[in-house]
């Protein structure tokens, strides 16, 4: 299999179908073997309903449901447990990360031989209170890690199998895979400008604690890595 999409997703079911009517057609006409993954984290809305109608449709959907809200690391962490594609791709459900850069994120995992590649979302639709925040995040994690990515955070981000079975994604770590990913050994981590769009449904799942959280995780992993 070429390709696993993994999908956390919280209380986003008017945006499903939309989502994945858009990635079949951008498997189809790229000839792409997949599945696609949708975790759904808790969802009080019928998002689960959702997924089981889409389900119905299609053979490649497969679902994970939790039974109350974990959060968006431990949904990744299930997603790539199950995952069984050459190349793992991990999408946030509402429709800010576009389908239309799976074909190339693979060529970059499959022909340019990267383990990583993270999307670095250049011009953002997001509100100023939390594209401040985001920048000061960035240059703290750029310092910490080592690493030099733009855009630690971004849901859209590609990865060789074996890496997503060589990392444990808990707390809220998934702000910082690519650390987790160059502790585990994995150094070969590149970047991709991404197209990034406004939320079209509903409202962020994350707020101002989310930066709290991810200095206290980026602390964290930092003494971890020193060991
Ligand atoms: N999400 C999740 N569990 C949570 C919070 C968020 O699975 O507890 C999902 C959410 O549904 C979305 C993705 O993680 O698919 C990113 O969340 P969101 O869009 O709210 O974050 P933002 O884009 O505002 O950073
Ligand atoms: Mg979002």
């Amino acid at each position: 299999m070429d390709i696993s999409l993994v999908i956390p997703l919280y209380n986003e079911a008017e945006s499903l179908p939309e989502l994945y009517a858009w990635i079949e057609r951008v498997m189809k006409a790229n000839n792409f073997t997949y599945e696609v993954i949708f975790v759904n984290d808790g969802s009080t809305d019928n998002s689960w309903e959702v997924i089981e109608r889409l389900k119905a449709r299609s053979p490649f959907i497969k679902g994970i449901k939790f039974r109350r809200n974990y959060g968006k690391s431990p949904g990744l962490h299930c997603g790539f447990e199950r995952a069984q594609g050459d190349v793992i791709i991990t999408m946030d459900a509402d429709l800010q990360d576009s389908p239309d850069e799976i074909p190339e994120l693979y060529r970059m995992i499959m022909e340019d031989g990267y383990d990583l590649v993270s999307g670095w979302k250049k011009k953002r639709y997001d509100p100023i209170s939390k594209t401040i925040p985001t920048k000061l995040f960035n240059a703290t994690a750029r310092k910490f890690s080592g690493i030099k990515l733009h855009d630690f955070n971004c849901g859209l981000k590609a990865y060789k199998n074996i890496v997503i079975k060589n990392i444990e994604v808990y707390n809220d770590m998934h702000r910082y895979i690519p650390y987790l990913a160059k502790i585990a050994g994995f150094n070969k981590i590149g970047e991709k400008v991404v197209k990034h769009q406004a939320r079209k449904y509903g409202t962020t799942k994350f707020g101002l604690s989310r930066f709290v959280n991810g200095y206290l995780d980026l602390i964290t992993l930092w003494f971890t890595s020193r060991f």
